[in-house]
């Protein structure tokens, strides 16, 4: 190979020079982590949070505490929030609106659909980016190899910052509605509390028998990740095509098994309401005529 020819262009590395720049505005328990990961991946950070002492940490570590939102904002064409509320974001950024104007805004404050679409429509009005996002992990796995994070809206302006979003956790693109981050977020925290609610019957049942949690649940994580995973990426064409078919397991044969449980949970004086609660949607499919059909026919019990 000729030591002549024009060197291939390569990507930077992300040094304090090259790495762009981000403001954080909110330091609470997720902001302080986000801003971390943030200089922990190199970018020159700027925070700013209502109570200021929680910026001296990120301070130490080579953070630029900002004295108001004004000057947070004027640091970074990308900012990215994670305050309480909207409303308290809307309470942060009102009387700054021609600073933003020509910046992004990342808004990772939980809200729901409706406010991240009305946020967004408040944003177009005076000239701001805005891209909505959920976090779907707790504050020390920032960073980590489980963090995924949501975001819908400005999809051009993801694509820009995707890289330096990239250091919270794997961004995931959800389309140009800005309320579809938050929908997603809300229909994933349902699907995680039920879940952890049926591990939490679980546990409760046999350990009622002696049996500690930390021994059933290897074989509960085996299930889960195994054969329930895959009922639900089957049930997710019936689902969406209206058709049931019990090919696997009819809901009558589900309702028998539901009796064990049930008699199980009472013998041993639990509080039997989630088993009660999926028993009666049972009911209410086969009293419907649709004993034959597999579990997802209650996806029409439920509401679609
Ligand atoms: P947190 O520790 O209670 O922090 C709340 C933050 O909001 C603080 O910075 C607080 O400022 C600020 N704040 C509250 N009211 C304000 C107002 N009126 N004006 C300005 N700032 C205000 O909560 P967090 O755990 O960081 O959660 C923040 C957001 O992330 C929430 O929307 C939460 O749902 C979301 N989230 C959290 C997690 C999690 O596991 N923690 C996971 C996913 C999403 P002060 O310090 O001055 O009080």
């Amino acid at each position: 190979m000729s030591h002549t020819s024009a060197p291939e262009a390569v990507e930077p590395a992300e040094t304090a020079e090259t790495a762009e720049p981000v403001t954080v505005l909110g330091l609470g328990a997720m902001g302080t982590a986000l801003a971390g990961a943030f200089l922990t991946a190199g970018h020159p950070t700027t925070v700013w949070n209502r109570s200021a002492a929680k910026a001296e940490p990120l301070a130490v570590r080579g953070a630029v505490p900002a004295a108001t939102p004004g000057e947070a904002v004027a640091a970074s064409a990308l900012l990215v929030a994670c305050v309480l509320d909207y409303a308290a974001l809307r309470e942060v950024l009102t009387g700054h609106e021609a600073a933003l104007a020509g910046r992004t805004l990342v808004n990772l404050t939980s809200g729901s659909p409706e406010q991240a679409r009305e946020f967004a429509e408040w944003a177009a009005g005076i000239g701001l980016g805005y891209l909505d996002g959920a976090i779907m992990i707790t504050p020390p796995g920032i960073g980590g190899p489980d963090a995924m994070l949501l975001y819908s809206g400005d999809r051009a302006a993801l694509a820009r910052h995707r890289g330096t979003l990239a250091a919270l956790g794997d961004p995931v693109d959800l389309g140009p509605d800005a309320g579809v981050a938050g929908l997603y977020d809300a229909a994933l925290l349902g699907l995680m509390w039920s879940a952890l609610s049926g591990w939490l019957h679980a546990a409760a049942l046999v350990g009622a028998d002696g049996v500690p949690a930390a021994d059933f649940t290897p074989v509960a994580n085996r299930w889960l990740a195994g054969a329930v995973t895959g009922f639900v990426s089957r049930y997710a064409a019936q689902v969406d095509t209206g058709r049931y078919p019990g090919d696997d397991a009819s809901l009558d044969v589900h309702r028998a098994a539901m009796a064990h449980l049930l008699h199980a949970g009472h013998a041993r004086g639990l509080d039997n309401a989630l088993p009660e609660l999926l028993a009666a949607q049972v009911d209410r499919a086969i009293a419907a005529g649709h004993g034959a059909d597999s579990y997802a026919r209650l996806v029409e019990v439920i509401g679609k």
